[in-house]
């Protein structure tokens, strides 16, 4: 049987020398493979109420856009620096050289929404952690962050259920 993992192709060397990029837009390419991503990501929620799902940028608008609209919830994006037009909070995270940054719309949440977080790739975990910071000062109730892959050697999903997050992920 075809699985989600089938679907997504490694390319060596991307972005850098030594990095084994996990390409899923071979995933999302394939009509039957991303419906059962879109699926499989949906599965452990199933009866559980959301008013928002909240997408990292870039992939994690493509999923989340789905993922929304299979829940009847919203979508609000979480993108990095200066690409929002209006009022906005930030985070910085660290990265393997440097610091990046990520806001969302100060207004994009209503405290004690139900938020679903979503991307495509749990890798060290920064990235989650800093959307998370910026949903809870917002008052956000975060029920789940979902991935379609955890690279578990790189502690993402370990650095995120400290934090108290339930975190699902279809592939490792
Ligand atoms: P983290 O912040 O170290 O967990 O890295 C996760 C972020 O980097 C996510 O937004 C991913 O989209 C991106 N990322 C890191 N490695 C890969 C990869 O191999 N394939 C696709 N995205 C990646």
């Amino acid at each position: 049987m075809t699985t989600v993992r089938d679907y997504i192709r490694t390319i060596a060397d991307f972005p850098h020398e030594g990095i084994m990029f996990r390409d899923v837009t071979t995933l999302f390419a394939d009509p039957r493979g991303f419906r059962m991503a879109i699926d499989q990501l949906l599965h452990p929620y199933a009866g559980t109420r959301f008013d928002t799902v909240v997408g990292l940028e870039a992939r994690g608008f493509i999923l989340g856009g789905a993922v929304a609209h299979q829940l009847s919830a919203g979508f609000v994006p979480v993108r990095k620096k200066g690409k929002l037009p209006g009022a906005v909070i930030s985070e910085s995270y660290t990265l393997e050289y440097g610091e990046a940054v990520v806001e969302v719309h100060d207004d994009a949440i209503t405290p004690g929404d139900r938020i679903l977080l979503v991307d495509d790739l749990l890798a060290t975990g920064g990235t989650a952690e800093a959307g998370i910071r910026l949903m809870e000062r917002l008052g956000a109730e975060i029920i789940g962050c979902a991935f379609i892959i955890d690279l578990p050697d790189l502690g993402g999903r370990t650095r995120l259920e400290a934090l108290g997050m339930d975190v699902h992920a279809l592939c490792s």
